[in-house]
């Protein structure tokens, strides 16, 4: 019998994080002021992060310290399983070995739980009280929801209105966890006032939905912003899944040839990805693939510049991949990837050839999320769908080489059975973003 789930025994519990930018040869481009096109100090990123993450941010150190009260808390969760998939193997027919490490395990379902919960203990331990932030599909808010709680810390949420509308068990979810949560755009805000009168019937997006959680944030003095993807502190946080799926993995006595994972913001990627990134290094024959939409293809068709992060302009400028502050993409399911920029982590990546993307239609993700629903028994969230679906195409390229895969299914979708009913329907469509 083939080892199904690789468990990792408590004293091999991963207890650092590793920050790949130590390691990215010419290092990643400063945030800069917009003001003054100066790189950003850490006083004026003050007003909406607490120190201890701004700390991380700027950080150039190679290991991390994890603290105990997040382990504590990660404990309930953690270490995540990492997964053969035998069952998808043989059905598509193919002799590589196929991995995943599933973060739907986490209390609100995704990866980004973990980073959430990180988050919320700085800011606690900073005397903040309440915190702001936005979510495209519901993840990321239902994540701070959970976390900001457990840390007896405030929240409210803006959530896209694209989603908020799909995904109505999202709110509920975040409700229970005891956070607040409005529609964006909102009336609550200057650039949520703006952009309905303007556009009464925008989708919003998550640019949009940024530059209310900052606004929020800046006309409170007991509030900080919390960001789910992107900035290099989450990409930071979320190397724990990486690191635990190398020692999974290293039990089982293997070795990825491949490693992919969905590309929103970059955070799941990344931490899946970078704690590979030293062996590529050193010569490892070792391909690190970065999936995203074909609606919204920032690495695949975005250019690397600085860019804001939000449609207001009111974050620093970032160097990454980008296809404009400005850009709505079509209303696809996925919508944790529905982002306009790309973590500066990943983006040097890419510069650096330590990795590669490739963009994907909408519709052979979902068929491959239901084939993986009906071998694998979990049915993946639209974005995992990605990797999915890019770990199937891996696979059978050549079917007949025994190489390895390891993906990141990086949520369920569970709360998402409203995007698999229109896919049944045969109502979702692809789409190309035009040249
Ligand atoms: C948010 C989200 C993503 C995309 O965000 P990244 O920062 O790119 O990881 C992917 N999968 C799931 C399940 C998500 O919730």
């Amino acid at each position: 019998m083939k080892q199904k789930q690789i468990i990792l025994p408590p004293n091999e519990q991963v207890k650092s994080w590793y920050n790949v930018i130590a390691d990215i040869p010419g290092g990643l481009a400063p945030p800069l002021d917009p003001a003054t096109g100066q790189p950003m100090g850490p006083e004026k990123l003050g007003a909406i992060f607490p120190v201890g993450l701004l700390e991380q941010e700027m950080s150039g150190q190679r290991w991390v310290d994890i603290p105990e009260e997040i382990l504590d808390i990660w404990q309930i969760w953690r270490p995540s399983p990492l997964i053969r998939a035998t069952f998808l193997e043989q059905a598509i027919g193919t002799k590589a070995k196929i991995y995943y490490k599933y973060e739907g395990v986490s209390p609100s379902g995704s990866h980004k739980t973990n980073s959430a919960v990180a988050q919320a203990y700085y800011n606690k331990r900073e005397g903040v009280k309440r915190l702001a932030t936005e979510t495209g599909a519901g993840q990321w808010g239902c994540a701070l929801s959970f976390a900001a709680h457990k840390f007896g810390l405030d929240c409210k949420v803006y959530m896209v209105r694209v989603s908020y509308d799909q995904k109505p068990y999202r709110k509920v979810m975040m409700n229970t966890y005891g956070a607040e949560i409005v529609p964006s755009p909102s009336p609550d805000t200057p650039t949520g006032r703006e952009i309905m009168e303007k556009y009464p019937d925008t989708p919003g997006s998550l640019g949009i939905a940024i530059s209310e959680a900052l606004e929020d944030t800046v006309s409170r003095e007991d509030t900080k912003y919390a960001l789910g993807s992107v900035f290099n502190h989450v990409c930071l946080h979320q190397t724990v899944i990486g690191l635990e799926a190398k020692k999974q993995l290293a039990l089982a006595g293997d070795y990825p040839d491949v490693v992919i994972g969905c590309c929103g913001g970059g955070s799941n990627f990344a931490g899946l990805a970078a704690p590979f990134v030293p062996d590529k290094l050193e010569g490892r024959n070792i391909r690190l693939v970065g999936v995203e939409p074909t609606s919204c293809p920032t690495l695949t068709k975005g250019s690397c510049a600085y860019d804001f992060g939000d449609v207001s302009q009111r974050t620093p400028l970032l160097y990454m991949y980008t296809l404009g502050h400005d850009f709505i993409p079509s209303g696809i399911h996925a919508g944790g990837l529905r982002y306009h920029g790309m973590a500066p982590v990943i983006s040097a990546m890419m510069r650096e050839n330590l990795m590669e993307a490739t963009a994907l239609q909408q519709l052979e993700c979902f068929e491959a999320g239901t084939l993986f629903a009906r071998t694998e028994g979990i049915i993946p969230a639209p974005e995992s769908c990605h990797a999915v679906r890019a770990a199937i195409i891996e696979a059978t390229r050549e079917p007949d080489k025994p190489q390895t895969i390891l993906f990141n299914l990086s949520g369920h979708g569970l709360l998402d059975l409203a995007s698999y009913e229109k896919y049944f329907a045969g109502e979702l469509t692809n789409y190309d973003l035009p040249d």
